[in-house]
């Protein structure tokens, strides 16, 4: 799914005022000063002091090396819940929005989601890999070099695979790592209700999306109005029967049981819980469930924001995604730690965690993505700031100065 055919032989990273390595014993990350990091071809051999890292790596040995005194290194960030493979603008519906109607007021009247399965349905396969690359572009370009895309915009089996294809086509080509997620159920098409559609799901739509052999993840849209708890579980159920890890998107309006089958079915998250109450928090942290928050889907709703503290006051990780859709036109992390920060009130080390380890947990990823421990990916951001606080402090511009995927410098 990545092109990381090219080896980067030694890269080191020096001199950063500050360096993130990974998550602390606590809910933040291990910060180090006046620190660098070396990689062999791709992967992070030594991190630590500059003097210490330098003298085992030497710059003349590199053949990537970047002085990033008066900078700042953090993970590659990781956006563990997109949907960012779509077609059309709903730029009106903002508007409406602006004017007092509500999500579900536009869902019913046919625009939001099925608005975007009609334009996604007309788009050609060309097309629709074309706009998921500039939107990866973009991604790139604010850090983040793994990122999860949802389907769910087809709602029939020849466009869901179509997807798939396309999102594979677009992260082959591309240096972000791209993870697909086989989200069928993300809403009920025209001229079929919820029990149908679900048969639909279960016996059409995922045995070919199995036998397509592309989806990692399968999620639904558990909530009052679309997905039932078990209508949700049943086809969770049948899509991990098909080797797909489970997913769900749960309280974002109200919560209606998505918890419960998140811990049933061991997801790998459950994301949004806008309305997750304690209950719904012990339950997903006793079944080790990654709590996913989106603050940019709050804040562009208008919403209030999920409740981070409550898990990290317990000392439990909160992870961060940009949920990007054609109804959150997000794609920068950094803004999402900032969102986080200030509406949420997660300090910026913990939002760091967040938008990487965090995040790569999200995502079943225990390959060291999301640090820079050694044995880690060497997937890193350099920021032009003094310190890692800057991320979330700092919101008007895009402070990433170079992005590194397998130790390879893809941005700068
Ligand atoms: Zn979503």
């Amino acid at each position: 799914m990545t092109d990381a055919g090219s080896t980067a032989g030694l890269t080191v990273v020096h001199d950063a005022a500050e360096l993130v390595v990974g998550p602390d014993e606590g809910t933040g990350v291990v910060v180090l000063e006046d620190a660098a990091f070396a990689a062999l071809d791709g992967e992070v051999v030594a991190v630590g002091p500059t003097a210490e890292v330098l003298a085992d790596y030497p710059v003349e040995d590199a053949e990537t090396a970047i002085d990033a005194t008066g900078k700042t290194v953090l993970p590659g960030f990781v956006d563990p819940h997109t949907h960012a493979l779509f077609a059309g603008d709903r730029s009106d519906e903002f508007v409406a929005k602006l004017r007092g109607a509500t999500y579900e007021e536009i869902l019913a009247d046919g625009g939001g989601i099925l608005r975007t399965v009609d334009a996604v349905r007309e788009a050609s396969d060309d097309e629709l890999a074309a706009n998921l690359a500039e939107h990866l572009d973009a991604m790139l370009a604010h850090g983040t070099t793994t990122v999860e895309v949802k389907t769910g915009y087809g709602l029939d089996t020849e466009t869901e695979l179509r997807m798939l294809s396309a999102i594979d086509a677009a992260g082959s080509d591309h240096p972000v790592d791209v993870i697909p997620t086989f989200m069928g159920a993300h809403a009920v098409p025209r001229g079929m209700d919820a029990e149908e559609y679900t048969e639909s799901v279960v016996s059409d739509q995922l045995p070919a999306v199995a036998e397509q052999g592309l989806a990692e993840f399968c999620d639904v849209f558990c909530e009052r109005g679309v997905f039932t708890a078990e209508q949700s579980r049943r086809i969770l159920d049948v899509g991990r029967d098909h080797g797909l890890t489970p997913k769900i998107h749960a309280d974002e309006f109200a919560a209606i049981g998505g918890t419960d089958v998140a811990a049933a079915v061991g997801a790998a998250s459950a994301d949004h819980l806008l309305h997750t109450g304690g209950a719904g928090r012990e339950t997903l942290v006793e079944a080790g469930v990654t709590p996913v928050m989106l603050p940019g889907t709050a804040f562009g709703l208008g919403a209030d924001y999920a409740d981070a503290r409550a898990f990290l006051d317990a000392g439990h990780e909160v992870a961060l995604a940009t949920d990007f859709n054609p109804n959150c036109f997000a794609r920068s992390m950094g803004f999402v730690a900032t969102l986080a920060s200030v509406g949420m009130r997660m300090t910026p080390h913990e939002a760091i965690r967040g938008v990487t380890s965090a995040a790569a947990g999200a995502l079943d990823l225990d390959d060291g993505t999301g640090t820079l421990r050694t044995g880690a990916p060497a997937d890193a951001v350099v920021l032009d700031v003094p310190t890692a606080t800057h991320l979330s402090y700092r919101f008007d511009t895009n402070p990433v100065s170079t992005v590194l995927k397998s130790g390879v410098v893809v941005r700068e």
